[in-house]
């Protein structure tokens, strides 16, 4: 069964009026289950881990389209990932309809300053009876804002900051050059927060493994199926 993002992408496609060619566009034959060309397919090491938390991700309109969109790896990893094209003028009844279910409590991922303080959370908050739903703004940085700022549906929910200590901790561990995550970075920092260590692991390295393969593709070498990244993913499974 296609995941949550997957099935995104072929509704998308289905309403595109011409095919989407991706910047560098390759003629090479994808694969439907990880989007890389056949030869560099990924499929055999995907891995879904259980949860408590959810992610329900809303995505700017090309988003789903893009060959290297991570939002499909958390859909991946994480069983309860939901996926939701955003428009300004309107929105999908499932998507208010997952919003309103009592057994999610929903959190907003955006930075703190761009909401009142009195909806500001740093924690996930521990509520035994409901499971943290993370609601990510899946875009380009305007489009997120622009997505923040437009979906009145969405104020009534705290917005989980992360605070700086993390984000740093993060760079460093990661040795990465900026502190400018993708959507799977930050869902596996929200992971790790709603005690979903394992899932938090698995994800960053599953992220690993798909940069590692895409670029391989991209210079037309063979992946490594014995290198760090692999390792990495085997380590965290
Ligand atoms: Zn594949």
């Amino acid at each position: 069964m296609p995941h949550a993002v997957s099935r995104l992408r072929d509704e998308r496609l289905a309403r595109s009026a011409k095919p989407f060619l991706a910047r560098g566009g390759s003629t090479r034959e994808k694969c439907e289950g990880c989007r890389l060309p056949r030869t560099h397919c990924l499929c055999a090491s995907r891995a879904s881990v259980p949860t408590r938390a959810g992610v329900c991700l809303l995505m700017a309109d090309i988003e789903p389209l893009k060959p290297t969109n991570t939002g499909w790896l958390v859909a991946d990893v994480v069983p309860d990932t939901f996926a939701f094209g955003w428009a300004r003028t309107e929105v999908d009844p499932a998507l208010l309809a997952l919003l309103a279910d009592p057994r999610w409590q929903p959190l907003v991922v955006f930075p703190g300053e761009y909401a009142p303080p009195a909806r500001v959370v740093h924690e996930v908050p521990d509520d035994g009876a409901k499971r943290p739903l993370f609601v990510l703004l899946d875009g380009t940085w305007s489009e997120a804002r622009k997505m923040f700022r437009k979906s009145p549906y969405l104020d009534r929910f705290p917005v989980l900051s992360l605070r700086p200590e993390q984000v740093s901790s993060y760079v460093l561990r990661r040795s990465r050059r900026d502190d400018h995550f993708c959507t799977s970075e930050v869902a596996s920092l929200c992971l790790a927060l709603a005690g979903d260590a394992r899932a938090s692991r698995v994800l960053e390295a599953a992220l690993d493994v798909f940069t590692h393969h895409y670029v391989k593709a991209r210079d037309q070498l063979p992946p490594d199926w014995d290198g760090e990244a692999h390792a990495r993913l085997r380590e965290a499974r």
